[in-house]
């Protein structure tokens, strides 16, 4: 079965060809990067023009890379939810677009279980497993039982760990996106800020506490009029978010008795996280999938096609609507 995953939810156009929700033939990504650093961050509306000039010829070359035809697609999955809107409706209109042209069924998928499915791209995840997602906007902790349902053990109460490490790289004057800049500059640094682990209950996360111990920080050394190590602020920053995402990932996996911790999202490929999750002995039993490249970690439409075949595999009532703009349309084969 051939998925067109079709991914616009924020500043990256993203258009793949999955076989049988494993196999990636292509997986195109226009990035806006570039454009939106020199704003430190994703401008809405800049977003969605991008998504509508680029869309036509990343499907293009997802087409031309996968040496397929359009009317060789079996369905076309699409992220609806959650996203800047704008964004989002440029990806929808578009897939909406070919599945009238072309006949072809289409998928909403919800991007976070986009981002679940990036673990399963080209490899097998054993149940019970703990999955995680570690992005931008989300840092969530779910149980996946052997029949693929989802059930959240806990989510942060305030930052996500990737908005975390954007707010520090910008504080200390690293470029957008913060989580490269900070991985990058955390080496030489020391651990010298010692940044207390925050003390939440259950498999709750918080990370706005370990960003504002940075903010304090910096305060005081400028107050003083002393100057601060970059790299020793990033090191502490790096240690002080990735322990504390470890150990309500250790909890999980353990009491849940999961024979694998897949971990998605774009915190997902980070070094110093895998590295600490490879050696923990307290997972030396588990089993730990990331996405099997760097480009399956953040925003891609191969992990979206993905989602769309295991939701079909598994799911009794796929969604329906697709709600980021209310309509009904559905088609299933
Ligand atoms: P969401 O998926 O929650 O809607 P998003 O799509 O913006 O948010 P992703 O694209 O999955 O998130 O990931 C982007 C985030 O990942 C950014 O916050 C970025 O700083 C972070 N990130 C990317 N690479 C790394 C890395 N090597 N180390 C740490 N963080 C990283
Ligand atoms: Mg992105
Ligand atoms: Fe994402």
């Amino acid at each position: 079965m051939l998925i067109l995953g079709i991914e616009s939810s924020c500043d990256e156009t993203s258009i793949a060809i999955v076989e049988d929700g494993k196999n990636v033939l292509s997986n195109v990504i226009a990035t806006q990067i570039e454009i939106h650093k020199k704003y430190g961050g994703v401008v809405p509306e800049i977003a969605s023009r991008h998504h509508i000039e680029d869309i036509s010829y990343v499907l293009q070359e997802a087409l031309e890379k996968a040496n397929k035809k359009i009317t060789d697609i079996d369905y076309i999955a699409v992220t609806n939810k959650p996203g800047l809107i704008g964004s989002l409706l440029v990806g929808i209109m578009f897939a909406k677009g070919l599945s009238f042209r072309y006949n072809i069924p289409l998928i909403p998928v919800n991007h976070l279980e986009g981002h679940i499915y990036s673990t399963f791209l080209h490899q097998d995840v054993k149940m019970p497993a703990t999955v995680v997602v570690a992005s931008g906007g989300h840092t969530s902790i779910y149980n996946m039982s052997e029949n693929h349902e989802l059930n959240l053990l806990g989510e942060t109460q305030d930052d996500a760990i990737g908005e975390a490490y954007d707010k520090v790289a910008r504080m200390v004057g690293l470029s957008y996106p913060g989580g490269p800049s900070i991985e990058k500059n955390s080496v030489g640094g020391e651990n010298t800020l010692n940044i207390p682990i925050p003390n939440v209950s259950g498999y709750d996360l918080s990370f706005s506490g370990i960003k504002t111990f940075v903010t304090n920080y910096i305060n005081k050394c400028n107050m003083k009029n002393e100057e601060y190590r970059i790299n020793d602020i990033c090191k502490s920053f790096e240690i002080a978010a990735v322990e504390n995402l470890k150990r309500k990932i250790v909890k999980a996996c353990l009491d849940t008795n999961s024979k694998t911790l897949a971990i998605a999202g774009g915190v997902s490929a980070n070094k110093h996280l895998r590295n600490e999750l490879y050696t923990s002995l307290e997972l030396k039993d588990v089993e730990i999938k990331f996405p099997i490249k760097m480009e399956y970690c953040t925003d891609n439409g191969a992990m979206i096609a993905a989602a769309a075949y295991y939701n079909l595999e598994y799911k009794s009532d796929i969604e329906k609507t697709f709600d980021a703009t209310s309509t009904k349309e559905f088609h299933r084969k």
